[in-house]
């Protein structure tokens, strides 16, 4: 091992856990190929495969025909925050997750749905910010119905574990002399679909609970029913969410540790951390993380002579 600082040294130990993060852990074990040409624990070539992020994409206005305080209920984290120097109210940042059974009838992914950072309807800012909320505005008014906020919806998605979107390494190398790494992200044109039929349940749901109405617009995309073959290419964001590029699986042939987080193929090497979702889900891997880590540090006591478990507290 080295530091950038020059100084380099090894360790020994009865066994080791390589936790450095979704995109590292790859790097490091594919990089380790001296002994193993492949990489260490990649004889099913799984390392550094299966990528997931969490997509994050503002879906469009939604034009609420309720009061804020009707909705209070739903608000977990009334907060003001600062945007670009100005302070703006949070508090319509209601969470919506679908139900299991819905999304299994469905074959939707999961995906976490907010409202949040609502206009007053007469905001001279609004129509240049959501430009999109105009048509819903109009709408409403000429049907008699007066709208009192205008949030934006955004949505945090689950995407499928697919082989080819992947971490690889490059011929460049580091300071420290390690190969650069590669990220090939890939997004599949269910993960679309999916995500466009989860934004129009939403918008349905909006209007038949007598809620408003939603004008979906992502990144100017505006067809929220298109056919299985439309080309639905529309902008994305990441959730700074790194996951399943050391899967765990119960079978050596289909992903790279088993359910204690050992990879299959080395007798003390385990890995931490959300690299080893075998899936993604749409939010919060750190909950995931840590309890995968309490787990672990419980397997190690149990396995390896010398180590234990502090009490809690
Ligand atoms: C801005 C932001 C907001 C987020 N918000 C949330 C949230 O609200 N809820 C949630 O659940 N998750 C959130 N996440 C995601 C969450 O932080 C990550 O999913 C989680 O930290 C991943 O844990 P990990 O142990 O796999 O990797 P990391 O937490 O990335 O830990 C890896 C560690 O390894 C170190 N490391 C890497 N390479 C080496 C090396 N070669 N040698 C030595 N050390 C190395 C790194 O410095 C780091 O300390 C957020 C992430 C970001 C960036």
């Amino acid at each position: 091992m080295k530091t950038l600082s020059g100084n380099s040294f090894t360790a020994t130990a009865a066994a080791f856990v390589l936790a450095t993060g979704g995109l590292e852990v790859p790097r490091l074990l594919l990089a380790s190929n001296d002994r193993r040409p492949a990489g260490i624990g990649n004889e099913s070539d799984f390392v550094g495969r299966c990528f997931m992020e969490h997509v994050n994409i503002g879906a469009g206005p939604a034009v609420f025909t309720r009061d804020r305080s009707e909705l209070e209920p739903y608000m977990p984290t009334p907060r003001t925050v600062d945007m670009d120097g100005e302070q703006r109210d949070l508090s319509l940042q209601a969470v919506l997750l679908l139900a299991p059974e819905l999304m299994q009838k469905r074959e939707l992914r999961s995906c976490e749905v907010t409202f949040e950072f609502p206009f007053p309807p007469d905001d001279a800012r609004l129509r240049s910010v959501y430009p999109s909320a105009a048509h819903g505005l109009d709408l409403l008014r000429a049907e008699g119905t007066e709208p009192h906020m205008v949030p934006t919806t955004r949505l945090l998605c689950e995407q499928e574990p697919n082989p080819a979107s992947r971490v690889t390494l490059t011929g460049k190398k580091d300071a420290l002399g390690m190969p650069e790494l590669q990220l090939d992200w890939r997004i599949t044109h269910d993960d679309r679909m999916s995500i466009l039929r989860t934004v129009r349940f939403v918008a349905k749901q909006v209007g038949q609970q007598g809620l408003g109405r939603l004008q979906i617009d992502i990144g100017g995309f505006r067809n929220a029913d298109p056919g299985r073959d439309d080309d639905i290419d529309f902008p994305v964001n990441t959730g700074s969410h790194h996951l399943g590029t050391a899967r765990m699986s119960a079978s050596p042939q289909q992903g790279v540790v088993d359910t204690d987080c050992k990879v299959h193929s080395v007798a003390n090497l385990y890995i931490g951390g959300s690299a080893v979702f075998p899936t993604s889900g749409a939010n919060t891997p750190t909950l995931t993380i840590v309890a995968l880590a309490l787990r672990l540090a419980e397997h190690l006591a149990a396995v390896v002579p010398g180590t234990a478990v502090a009490p809690a507290g």
